[in-house]
């Protein structure tokens, strides 16, 4: 059976039929132990760095909450934090970030910080300017990765005019974006020791490969969305062979935000759930053991300490072929993207509009 017969058939028989009879008939779960630590589970960037395998995401963590989010991703063996200019939380990532350094003695260089340039950004100078911005917020000297947050650039009318909108409601989105400009731009961060890798978010496989074609450093990270639903194969095929790491957004299928309201709910998924019942886990757990058990990064987000410890457990087991097959079959195509373009009104008929 090849990936785009699955892909194409209606999800609610076919797939699931096959998935149920993929678990049923699979004990093989039982004898898959592993005993590696969170600490140590990272992979190979083309900068020459590591990346933690699990990280913890930050939009939409209000910096009130954030700090402590922080702090207890750290204490849970989390090393890596992902955060943004447009999350509006750095300074509070910077604060529990700092605390649990000093209340450790951990050095600064045990954790992985990735921040992103803001579409507001996405000009030659406003690279410099606000990769300088978020460092002052994190209070670092440099952050272990810098990516492009989006390939559209948009004219903010100020520095926190993060989102700007037009009188007719529309994103004000800045027509002229060059991202090949960009690109050199954020090479040179690297020249500059302000950050040690970069990479991009939410671009096309066409605009990596212009990425490509240009860059005297190659981006070494992709990040999109990414999960059960939402496997973006092809996506994975070109990253693979260009040795560009994928960080999945959305793992948990993001439910704290109104989204794609066609899509089910990822967490209530009936295999999602067998699978998490054979292992005496939770779904969460399931849907992040199956992105990092491919070598995916991913970055799960949540302010609640008890899931964020919950949600970093998934080292001490790991699921079967069959498990990882049945879970496959869940893949929905281009319609379990659950961002998609009508959230982001007036970006359709931008040039650089990935979506
Ligand atoms: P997500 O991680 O799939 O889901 C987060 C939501 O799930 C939160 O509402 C969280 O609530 C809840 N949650 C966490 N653990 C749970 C559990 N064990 N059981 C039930 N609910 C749970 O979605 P996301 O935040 O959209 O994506 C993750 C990260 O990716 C973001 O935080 C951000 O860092 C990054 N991201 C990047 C982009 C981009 O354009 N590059 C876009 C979106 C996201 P609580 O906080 O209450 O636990």
């Amino acid at each position: 059976m090849t990936k785009g017969s699955l892909t194409s058939q209606n999800p609610d028989n076919a797939l699931t039929a096959m998935s149920w009879w993929c678990l049923l008939s699979d004990a093989s779960w039982i004898a898959h132990p592993s005993l590696r630590k969170m600490s140590d589970q990272a992979v190979p960037l083309s900068s020459g760095y590591h990346m933690p395998l699990l990280g913890l995401g930050c939009w939409q963590s209000p910096p009130g909450e954030v700090e402590l989010a922080v702090e207890a991703a750290l204490d849970a063996g989390y090393r890596h934090i992902d955060t943004a200019f447009i999350y509006q939380n750095e300074e509070a990532v910077g604060f529990g970030l700092h605390k649990w350094l000093q209340k450790t003695g951990t050095k600064r260089s045990e954790v992985f910080v990735v921040t992103k340039l803001p579409m507001i950004g996405m000009y030659s100078s406003g690279v410099e300017k606000f990769l300088k911005k978020s460092l002052a917020m994190l209070k670092l000297d440099y952050v272990d990765l810098y990516l492009i947050h989006m390939p559209v650039g948009m004219k903010g009318k100020h520095d926190q005019d993060i989102f700007p909108v037009n009188d007719d409601g529309m994103l004000n989105v800045d027509y002229a974006t060059d991202i090949i400009t960009v690109w050199k731009e954020m090479e040179k961060m690297v020249d500059m020791g302000l950050t040690k890798s970069i990479g991009v978010s939410n671009y096309s496989i066409k605009q990596l490969k212009k990425t490509n074609a240009i860059a005297r450093i190659q981006p070494s990270v992709h990040q999109v969305e990414l999960n059960v639903y939402f496997q973006q194969q092809e996506m994975q095929e070109f990253c693979h062979a260009h040795n560009i790491i994928l960080t999945a957004y959305a793992p948990l299928g993001s439910p704290g935000r109104e989204s794609n309201e066609s899509l089910p709910r990822l967490l209530e998924d009936p295999i999602v759930n067998l699978v998490a019942e054979r292992h005496g886990i939770t779904p969460a757990q399931v849907l992040i053991r199956f992105l990092i058990q491919q070598n995916i990064t991913t970055i799960p987000k949540s302010i609640n300490p008890e899931r964020i410890k919950i949600n970093g457990d998934v080292w001490k087991f790991s699921l079967s072929e069959l498990e990882m097959t049945a879970l496959k079959t869940l893949d929905r195509g281009k319609s379990g993207r659950s961002f998609i373009i009508s959230t982001f009104k007036g970006m359709a008929d931008h040039p650089e509009c990935p979506f």
